[in-house]
């Protein structure tokens, strides 16, 4: 009873700005949008706070991404250190991503100040240092990340990372290092190639909510045995859920909310910041759902 109003209330960083003309693509870049739109339109929502984001700069991108990897991107050259990000390329695509990730950092700093805030964005951890893969330009996670550090005002961050792309540009960032601990929790058999996470848990297609919600516990157990995170970045990807065009297990919506709950309630008292990534139902409409779910049980609606 009386911690019930020691309960932080999360603080969501948006900018209209996020959503991007990518022209007929799988990703729906409209979510961002409705995703706020939804929020700012329910009452439940109205002690909440939402703050709009600055662009990062390239010297900060430049903490994670290579000369070569910036130089290509800031000047709209289509290389093979591009092509791999199967999206188009133009400034305004450039800025959205520079601005998502401005949000995420932003996210992170109100979430050490506040103890939880969220990005309705972000979440790019395909996204190597030097080169670009599966829809991620900017690697939001990691530079936020370095940036913290950078200023002292974190030493060590734990990745959970649940969408169903296993978090490979983390992993390869973050690979030996040990302020960083990456937990990946994914579909074996499914996009990307992997790289080795300090913890990767390789889910069998079609695996349901019983199965996933057990290993999701026995693992959050074994990460707080050996990791005491200053900060916790959770990329709260929607593309488990059952009806996922890109995505192979079988999530329910109840178990989304579950997998959320499970992840809000792991380590109280260390600050968290939560991150959209990947969901591509075939409606677009359950993505957005889902994302607004997890923004519910963030706030403790469910
Ligand atoms: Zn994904």
């Amino acid at each position: 009873m009386q911690k019930k109003n020691s309960e932080p209330l999360p603080i969501f960083v948006y900018s209209s700005d996020y959503d991007m003309d990518l022209g007929p693509h799988v990703f729906p870049s409209v979510k961002f949008g409705f995703l706020y739109s939804r929020l700012v339109d329910n009452s439940k929502f109205k002690k909440h706070k939402f703050v709009e984001p600055e662009p990062l700069t390239p010297q900060e991108a430049a903490l994670v991404h290579s000369r070569a990897f910036l130089a290509d991107l800031n000047s709209l050259t289509m290389s093979n250190r591009l092509h791999r990000s199967e999206l188009p390329l133009n400034r305004e695509i450039v800025d959205a991503f520079y601005l998502a990730s401005g949000g995420t950092a932003l996210a992170a700093r109100l979430a050490l100040e506040s103890g939880l805030a969220m990005n309705l964005s972000g979440g790019f951890h395909h996204s190597y240092a030097d080169h670009a893969e599966g829809f991620c330009y900017l690697n939001d996670v990691a530079i936020s990340v370095r940036m913290l550090q950078k200023e002292k005002k974190i030493k060590r961050a734990l990745i959970i990372d649940l969408d169903v792309h296993q978090g490979n540009g983390n992993a390869k960032i973050f690979h030996g290092d040990n302020t960083v601990f990456t937990f990946s929790m994914h579909e074996q058999n499914n996009y990307p190639v992997k790289e080795q996470s300090d913890l990767d848990i390789g889910l069998e297609t079609g695996c349901r909510d019983e199965q996933y919600l057990t290993l999701l516990s026995q693992a959050l157990k074994e990460i707080q045995e050996q990791f005491e995170p200053d900060l916790i970045y959770y990329l709260a990807g929607v593309d488990p859920y059952e009806h996922d065009r890109l995505g192979g297990i079988a999530l329910t919506k109840r178990g989304m909310a579950e997998r959320d709950r499970v992840v809000r309630d792991f380590l109280p008292g260390v600050p968290m910041v939560t991150l959209l990534a990947g969901g591509y139902a075939e409606n677009t409409l359950d993505t957005i759902d889902l994302h607004f779910q997890t923004c519910e049980v963030l706030a403790r609606f469910r």
